[in-house]
């Protein structure tokens, strides 16, 4: 099965996602990314600034050149919410125009700032303008400094009534808040989740409440239209988190999650 993952990481000089990779023993390197795309047959995966501290747009200059090496990659840049003025939002226009970019990043919870707090307004018109996703960071964080009260999945809820035309995706789907996630899925049309991250490190077995929580989003919303699969990689191995998202997800959505979906919301036109 071909697939696309909707969120990786590929910034290789992150000091964090280097020492967590060098402790589970993952090869995070420009080679050992291609080998995970090569075996696991991600035939295009969503690199995602790394950095909550990069001014807007995120890491554009790192992910754009990946991206002319490997044509698998599609980055995604963040916006930092002291950097919002008219020339970031510029900056940002400016690489959606070039088409060198498929969506923006909130590192909502990393950033004590809720998504729906006003400085953002503009990217998400501006995301609407070009019909790309806002991805926004919610649940639980990599680092106890932070405060996850601005990850919370419901403030989603909050933009996606405000802007209905912009598509907003719940990164982690929200993890441990994923029943809330649910109903922010159910009732907007415009939210999406990817299901990234639910696991880390490497991992014999699993817990039963995973794979549950991740299932009853789905069943709940009624909406396997708007899940993706995500690995978060490289807090993961490929192969061992597509096997668990096989296990959590129903076979008859397996194509539109790991496929499907994204390649319609991200309008990567691929087969
Ligand atoms: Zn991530």
């Amino acid at each position: 099965m071909k697939i696309i993952d909707a969120h990786i990481h590929t910034n290789f000089e992150i000091a964090d996602s280097k020492a967590f990779a060098k402790k589970y023993n993952i090869d995070f390197s420009w080679k050992g990314l291609q080998n995970q795309l090569n075996k696991n047959n991600v035939i295009a995966a969503i690199t995602i600034s790394s950095s909550e501290k990069s001014q807007t747009p995120g890491e554009s200059k790192e992910l754009c050149q990946q991206a002319l090496k490997e044509k698998r990659l599609l980055p995604v840049c963040s916006v930092h919410p002291n950097y919002v003025s008219k020339k970031y939002l510029n900056a940002t226009k400016k690489l959606f125009d070039e088409h060198l970019i498929y969506g923006i990043k909130i590192f909502a919870g990393y950033h004590p700032v809720y998504p729906s707090n006003k400085k953002y307004f503009p990217f998400y018109k501006l995301a609407a303008k070009y019909d790309v996703p806002v991805v926004i960071h919610t649940g639980d964080t990599f680092g106890s400094q932070y405060l996850i009260k601005y990850a919370h999945p419901l403030d989603v809820d909050e933009i996606a009534v405000r802007f209905p035309k912009t598509k907003f995706i719940i990164a982690h789907s929200g993890n441990p808040w994923v029943r809330d996630t649910a109903e922010v899925v159910y009732k907007n049309e415009n939210v999406y989740a990817d299901v990234s991250a639910f696991c880390i490190g490497h991992f014999n077995k699993v817990s039963k409440n995973t794979l549950h929580d991740i299932r009853f989003a789905l069943e709940y919303s009624h909406k396997p239209d708007r899940f993706l699969y995500g690995s978060d990689w490289p807090l993961v191995l490929m192969n061992q988190y597509i096997k668990l998202i096989k296990l959590a997800i129903p076979e008859k959505h397996h194509k539109k999650v790991f496929f499907e979906n994204a390649n319609r919301i991200f309008k990567l036109g691929l087969n």
